[in-house]
């Protein structure tokens, strides 16, 4: 069902207004969790100025330490719906339980699947039957098979809404994050119909290196981004040192626009 022999056109998933996998490129931004209504609120409006169509923020975040900030779980979810109805932007929240995923159908315009959850089958198959689009992120260790076989779980309980997102993976260096695996974005376009968006905030765990390859996304023909902005980094619960300030988030957004035209 993901695969391109059998379906040859491209798909596109309508996300709120945006059309992720269409002829424009959709930048969704927000913070890595959620950790206000203010901090939310303030982030919203900063990236609708900026010129991104979605609004992320993580209410369930899968720390690696147990004793690190695990969101606001359901109050972060209606925070993020009042942002959608003061803004007009679409939401995008990850679920990490069947629990997360009953709570968010009510307040999302879009599921996330974390990639520590790409291989997670039963979350898979329950964000499927919800109908809601899926914004799928790589597993950090996945093939790009194994990654579009997780794909299918979705598209096979009758959901063709998936978006894969792309957001490094773990390799043996160690001066970023994770490795952008940036040859993924043309060999997805090759074997899937799917959208593609990367997330160089992600894959780099480095602000300073978000913009180069935000500008490599776009090269190789990702169908979106996703950059983690908040009102002010240093004092972020989780992933300030890759998140971008308001103004470097317009910064990128207005340099990455003609380069996005040209594609
Ligand atoms: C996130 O988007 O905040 C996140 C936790 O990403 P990933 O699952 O790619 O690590
Ligand atoms: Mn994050």
């Amino acid at each position: 069902l993901a695969n391109k022999k059998f379906h040859p056109e491209p798909t596109i998933v309508k996300v709120g207004n945006a059309l992720i996998g269409g002829k424009d490129l959709v930048i969704m931004s927000g913070p890595c969790a959620v950790e206000s209504r203010e901090q939310l609120f303030e982030t919203a409006h900063a990236i609708k100025k900026a010129g991104a169509q979605i609004l992320r923020g993580g209410a369930y975040k899968p720390r690696t330490s147990p004793y690190a900030f695990q969101g606001l779980e359901e109050e972060g979810l209606k925070f993020m719906k009042e942002a959608r109805e003061e803004t007009g932007l679409a939401v995008v929240c990850e679920v990490t339980s069947l629990a997360a995923i009953e709570a968010a159908v009510k307040y999302v315009d879009m599921l996330q699947i974390g990639a520590r959850n790409m291989q997670n089958f039963y979350l898979l198959k329950e964000a499927g039957k919800t109908g809601l689009p899926v914004l799928l992120k790589r597993g950090l260790s996945a093939t790009i098979d194994e990654w579009l076989n997780a794909a299918e779980y979705i598209i096979a309980e009758g959901n063709p809404n998936v978006v894969l997102c792309e957001r490094g993976i773990r390799t043996f260096e160690t001066a970023t994050r994770n490795t952008l695996d940036i040859s993924a974005v043309p060999v997805i376009k090759s074997k899937s119909h799917l959208p593609i968006i990367v997330d160089p905030s992600h894959a780099s765990g480095v602000r300073g290196y978000v913009k180069p390859l935000s500008r490599s996304a776009i090269a190789v023909g990702a169908d979106g981004l996703m950059i983690e902005t908040h009102p002010n980094p240093a004092i972020a619960l989780s992933d300030g040192p890759q998140s971008l300030t308001f103004p470097q988030f317009e910064e990128l957004c207005d340099e990455l626009r003609p380069l996005a035209a040209l594609m």
